[in-house]
């Protein structure tokens, strides 16, 4: 029986979910309903960086659209729920009657209750417009190497850290926390990352916080520390987190922690609405607590996982692995998991920038951090690897002693305990994952692997499009 979906979101757990309720369901009405256009947040540092330009951040146009049936609402936003009575309100005033409702309205930058945060050139950067907005005011004020001050050293901070060193901006983080990247390493791999960033130039404030910003001549600004120091900058980018969008939700009866509670088929409190990616707190790998994964390979898991019971399938999700991995100014980083778990294998050598460090309970492992350069392949391989040992929640056995023993040698493992096969037979949603159905312009993959690379992967174009 056709049905009408509507689901509310123009992220990555929205398009997600569209292209996923159309695998299996034709006959249905879709209606988007988004206060941005369709995109990727994670494209946002290439734009900063200047490698792509801001079209290439989109993850739809009208021809997509048109193609999946999809009856947009762009600009628009959802003001309010009855749940009971399936119907939701926008801000024109619309109400949309629904059979199914999907909200993956994201999160938002929590903001900072200091003095100055309201000048030109400070500002969070979580969204198209504000990435528009500090490239605008850097350009505007033909400002050629802008100093940069970030306030918050936490994951989506880096990355954007490292969009603005790639362009050569001189920076400067100030964080509350001991370290770095609080919820992503643990001191000592913190230490290290402070050490890398001093070599490249960027300064690093921790364990304090800002208490005021002040206008100075022409785009400077000084960014008050607790006792007194002061940091001279053009820009402040104010990066303290962020938070689920659920504000409009109120009164709806949804049952909400930090996030939108949702079950392994991704259903919240109320029939026939669900909930995905950065608004959601769900099942998680390694905990029976349910938390919030605000990260992109989460929120495309739930909105496939949704769209799939949406569509009246019986899918069930085994949770969401955290997981963080950035490129730090040329050092390499990623944790996973439970990385603070007490059992514990670490290797740590700062002089080469190298740490390690492999998480266990009983005869799993739960989590892991790894730091290296990018041109240690090896560690980059070895990440992959550890992901997939994690994701499986693959028992290791005799493996485990021998990791133990020997923490540069992930492969033997992986291969022993026949990871590989796990993961190629492992389906979300009982089918195999397809290709995204939009590309920029109708465009194909135009690169070619490198010589090295060439030998184990052919891109889908040498493959005539397979
Ligand atoms: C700069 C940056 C870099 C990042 N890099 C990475 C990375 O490298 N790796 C990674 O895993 N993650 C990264 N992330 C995080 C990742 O982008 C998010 O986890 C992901 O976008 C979440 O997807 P989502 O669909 O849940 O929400 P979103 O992508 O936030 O989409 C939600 C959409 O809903 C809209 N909306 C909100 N409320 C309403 C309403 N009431 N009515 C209508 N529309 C509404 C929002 O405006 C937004 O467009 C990055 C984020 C940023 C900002």
């Amino acid at each position: 029986m056709a049905k009408h979906h509507v689901i509310v979101g123009g992220g990555p757990a929205a398009t997600n979910a569209v292209e996923t309720i159309r695998q299996f369901d034709t006959q249905s009405t879709i209606t988007l309903v988004s206060d941005e256009p369709a995109h990727s947040r994670m494209a946002l540092p290439y734009w900063i960086s200047g490698q792509i330009p801001r079209e290439h951040v989109l993850t739809g146009d009208e021809d997509y659209f048109r193609r999946l049936q999809v009856q947009c609402r762009v600009p628009a936003r959802a003001t309010r729920l009855d749940a009971q009575a399936k119907q939701l309100t926008l801000d024109s005033g619309e109400t949309l009657s629904f059979d199914t409702l999907l909200i993956a309205t994201g999160s938002s930058p929590v903001g900072l209750p200091i003095p100055g945060v309201d000048l030109a050139g400070v500002q969070p950067l979580w969204t198209l417009d504000h990435t528009q907005a500090v490239l605008q005011y850097v350009e505007q004020n033909q400002l050629q190497q802008p100093r940069v001050v970030f306030i918050g050293a936490g994951f989506i901070g880096f990355i954007v850290l490292g969009a603005m060193f790639k362009r050569g901006w001189k920076l400067t983080v100030v964080e509350r926390e001991p370290h770095v990247l609080p919820r992503m390493l643990d001191a000592p791999a913190a230490q290290m990352v402070q050490s890398w960033l001093h070599s490249r130039g960027v300064e690093v404030h921790c364990g304090t916080s800002v208490q005021e910003i002040r206008q100075g001549q022409g785009t400077t600004k000084q960014v008050v520390l607790e006792g007194g120091t002061q940091l001279e900058a053009d820009v402040v980018i104010v990066a303290t987190g962020v938070k689920p969008n659920v504000d409009w939700l109120d009164g709806s009866g949804l049952e909400i922690d930090q996030g939108i509670l949702i079950d392994d088929h991704c259903r919240t409190s109320a029939a026939d609405i669900y909930a995905a990616g950065d608004v959601a707190q769900g099942p998680v790998l390694f905990s029976q607590q349910k938390e919030i994964h605000a990260i992109q390979p989460t929120a495309v898991d739930h909105g496939r996982v949704a769209g799939a019971n949406m569509a009246g399938q019986d899918v069930s999700y085994p949770g969401s692995l955290a997981m963080n991995v950035v490129d730090i100014c040329g050092l390499q980083a990623a944790s996973f998991g439970r990385w603070d778990a007490p059992e514990a294998t670490t290797i740590n050598n700062p002089s080469r920038h190298i740490y390690r460090k492999l998480c266990y309970e009983g005869d799993r492992l739960v989590g892991a951090i790894f730091l290296g350069q990018a041109s240690d392949l090896g560690m980059l391989n070895d990440v992959g690897m550890v992901k997939g040992i994690l994701q499986t929640q693959t028992p290791l056995g005799p493996w485990k002693q021998f990791l133990q023993e020997n923490p540069f040698d992930i492969r033997r493992v992986f291969v022993a305990c026949q990871v590989a096969d796990k993961l190629c037979r492992f389906r979300l949603i009982g089918r195999p994952a397809q290709p995204r159905g939009y590309r920029y312009q109708g465009g194909q993959p135009t690169a070619t692997p490198g010589p090295g690379h060439a030998s184990y992967v052919q891109t889908k174009a040498q493959q005539g499009g397979s």
